[in-house]
């Protein structure tokens, strides 16, 4: 198969990170017989410093035209980087948003999996930690109260502020399919998280998610309330397979699931848009602080490029291979710094990237 990807290196960490993850794919095509057309584009501060903008048309148009986009990260350090002097629209994260809005991209994927090897960074109690957790949140991305019509004004000489929450059935149906057809590539569970006892899009967004059960009948759905759901995220995270939400409620419960895990360096994400089309890359930034050195940990890169490969792709077995080949790593007890711990084996970025190609099988 030929598989046409664009990269976005970004900033940062980002350049180092990214080919990581192509050497990995490389090998990946390599064992399983498939061709990786590789263009980069530039994005974010990379392209302020050559273009003065953070995304050109043309970018735009080579990402368009790609089966996929593979990411770094993008961004410098906000108190010292001249690109953070430019006006907000002129700025690297500017350039994020917009390709985001270009590529229609409205289903944010983030995994949350806690590797036994890494268990010491969980933060939760060890009895919780034991039985490990392998969560797939799943947010809406372009609507809701982020996106609702806004407003402040004085009223009788108060100031008074006001945000809307809307949803059309059309947006909840289309994430909503989405979650349960990656449901049946996982465990086939989606707890679907809302506020139905308060909100009138949340009664909606039920609704909806109940019709588009109704074809997915090997698919266990259960609803959740969003308080009850960040308790649960803490108590016994082992209990998720999909989670399925809205805008907000996803912004915070997916920073929450990430966080119970412990590893920045570890976690993935993907952006999807109603085709098979999808934007990977790693949840962390481009760390400023670190750029350079060969020291990132390039491991929450590689596992987008594996969810590039299963849902852009539906190469599954690939996917597997690489997901394995991670374990594998962390259980002969290779680490990068930022997961590093008594009586493993300190590598680099680059060194990981070798450990992890060199075990595609
Ligand atoms: P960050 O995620 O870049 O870094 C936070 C901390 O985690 C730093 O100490 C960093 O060294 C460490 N870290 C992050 N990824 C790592 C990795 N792969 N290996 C080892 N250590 C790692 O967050 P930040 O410092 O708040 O942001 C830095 C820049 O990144 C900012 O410009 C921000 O806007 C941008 N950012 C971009 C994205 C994106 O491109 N999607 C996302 C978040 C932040």
């Amino acid at each position: 198969m030929q598989l046409n990807i664009t990269c976005i290196p970004g900033d940062g960490i980002g350049p180092e990170i990214v080919n990581e993850a192509k050497k990995v794919l490389n090998k990946v095509g390599q064992v399983y017989g498939h061709t990786m057309n590789f263009t980069d584009i530039l994005m974010g501060g990379a392209s302020i410093d050559v273009h003065g903008v953070p995304l050109t048309e043309e970018a735009v148009a080579t990402a368009k035209a790609a089966d996929a986009v593979l990411m770094g990260s993008i961004g410098g350090d906000t108190t010292t980087s001249p690109w953070y002097k430019l006006p907000p629209n002129k700025r690297p994260e500017a350039g994020l948003l917009a390709i985001r809005k270009a590529l229609n991209l409205f289903a944010n994927l983030r995994p949350a999996v806690l590797y036994h090897e890494l268990a010491g960074a969980c933060p939760l109690k060890e009895e919780i930690s034991d039985k490990g957790f392998d969560i797939m949140i799943m947010r809406e991305l372009t609507g809701g109260l982020y996106f609702g019509e806004r407003k402040t004004e004085e009223v009788n000489g108060v100031l008074k502020a006001t945000d809307t929450l809307t949803y059309d059935e059309n947006e909840i149906r289309r994430i909503a399919i989405k979650g349960f057809d990656i449901a049946m590539k996982r465990r086939k569970k989606v707890t679907s998280v809302d506020k139905a006892n308060v909100l009138d899009s949340s009664r909606l967004w039920r609704k909806v998610v109940e019709e588009v059960a109704k074809d997915y009948p090997e698919v266990t759905l259960e609803h959740m309330l969003v308080d009850n759901c960040a308790m649960q995220l803490v108590k016994d995270p082992s209990q998720f397979d999909v989670v399925l939400t809205e805008n907000m409620f996803g912004d915070i419960l997916s920073d929450e699931a990430s966080m119970v895990t412990g590893s920045i360096g570890m976690l993935a994400s993907a952006s999807l848009n109603d085709t098979k089309f999808g934007l990977y890359e790693p949840s962390h930034g481009s760390a400023p602080d670190i750029a350079g050195k060969n020291i990132a940990n390039p491991i929450a890169t590689i596992l987008s490029a594996a969810m590039m490969l299963r849902y852009s792709f539906d190469l599954d077995k690939e996917a597997d291979a690489i997901e394995n080949a991670v374990k594998q790593v962390l259980k002969e007890g290779y680490r990068t710094g930022d997961i590093m711990s008594e009586g493993c084996t300190k590598v680099l970025c680059d060194e990981m990237g070798n450990l992890l190609a060199e075990r595609i099988k």
